[in-house]
């Protein structure tokens, strides 16, 4: 059950010859404005889910909280709520850990090393690595990404942790800092993504120290952000690897594909299927209560809400999400009979 062969000699290099992009524009802005108040208002007094309080410093988070950013591709945002709350970024950090590995490695090296398959499994699961040949699924739970990590380029903890650290700042177009607070409350209670790190590493299937890399990682889940930054994050990935707002590029159009593919079959753990089914775009939540949302071409969206479901996705992003993605016209799958030509 390895998924490994499949897709090794594209037709292409599509970074040397970039295909035609398949998706339109979003609405003029006064109209994403005017959705982005109907759906916050709609679903801020939704309060369904609960905090989560395994990593302590997270329980505290007030469950009213409720942020929304859309980006588009020229770097405008649409944004209300709670948007200038500063929150550790927590599992919205793998896709773009992932996007620099593959901008390290190649993106064909990263899916063999790391996969990309959706699990089927919650995202701290032991079963997962157990389950499969192939022990790394893919690079949104915590065992591909812990592993994802170990492949950050740098020869010690430090010099991933800078690249990493530099590289999500690039991509939210600011200097992002780690919560201090998050990071020791996570470091003192995290024994089992330490097991993960060790039983990968006994698979060879970690990429340096299991303990230093674990550390890593607990830092890069403790970056902070705004749901504004996330939202900056999604649409550098929805405008082929170009933050629209620095004009930097972050990385090329080639891994940002890649990175979306992932996020479209593991970016809300084994929720994926259910979010592709009824969103229709690539997604990726946190456990702090973010969920970014990427309409390739057509911009970013992220929303800031704690209360999460049983999987760990933030409940009042999801219906947000759903909403807006049904009236920005973002799923990726919709089309319509084309009028015949008479
Ligand atoms: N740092 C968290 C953990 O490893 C991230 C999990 C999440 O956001 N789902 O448990």
């Amino acid at each position: 059950m390895t998924g490994l062969p499949m897709n090794q000699d594209l037709p292409f290099d599509e970074e040397a010859a970039p295909s035609r992009v398949s998706t339109g524009d979003l609405p003029e802005p006064p109209e994403i404005r005017a959705l982005v108040t109907e759906v916050y208002e709609r679903y801020r007094h939704e309060d369904g889910g609960a905090v989560a309080d395994y990593i302590p410093a997270l329980a505290d988070a007030s469950p009213d909280l409720f942020g929304i950013a859309v980006v588009n591709p020229w770097g405008q945002s649409f944004e209300i709520g709670d948007i200038d709350t500063r929150f550790s970024i927590q599992s919205v950090s793998k896709p773009f850990v992932f996007a620099l590995v593959c901008d390290t490695l190649g993106y064909e090296e990263a899916r063999v090393r790391l996969g990309v398959n959706s699990t089927g499994f919650p995202f701290n699961s032991l079963m997962a690595v157990e389950l499969n040949d192939q022990r790394t699924m893919n690079p949104l739970v915590n065992a591909g990404a812990i592993a994802t990590t170990s492949l950050a380029p740098g020869a010690t903890a430090d010099e991933k942790w800078d690249a990493i650290r530099q590289r999500l700042s690039a991509f939210a177009g600011r200097e992002l800092t780690m919560s201090d607070e998050v990071y020791a409350s996570e470091s003192a209670t995290n024994l089992r993504n330490q097991g993960i790190a060790h039983l990968l590493k006994s698979y060879e299937r970690l990429y340096f120290d299991p303990d230093e890399t674990t550390d890593v990682y607990t830092r890069q889940c403790s970056l902070e952000v705004t749901v504004h930054d996330l939202a900056v994050m999604a649409a550098t990935l929805a405008n082929g690897g170009v933050n629209p707002v620095t004009g930097e590029t972050v990385i090329g159009p080639g891994v940002c594909r890649r990175v979306l593919a992932v996020m479209a079959s593991a970016g809300l753990y084994e929720l994926s299927g259910d979010w592709l089914y009824q969103i229709g775009v690539p997604g990726k939540s946190g456990v702090s209560g973010a969920i970014v949302t990427v309409a390739p071409g057509k911009g970013g969206l992220a929303t800031y809400s704690p209360p999460l479901d049983a999987a760990g996705n933030s409940v009042r992003g999801q219906l947000a999400t759903k909403y807006l993605a049904e009236r920005l016209g973002l799923n990726l799958f919709a089309s319509v009979p084309a009028a015949h030509p008479s």
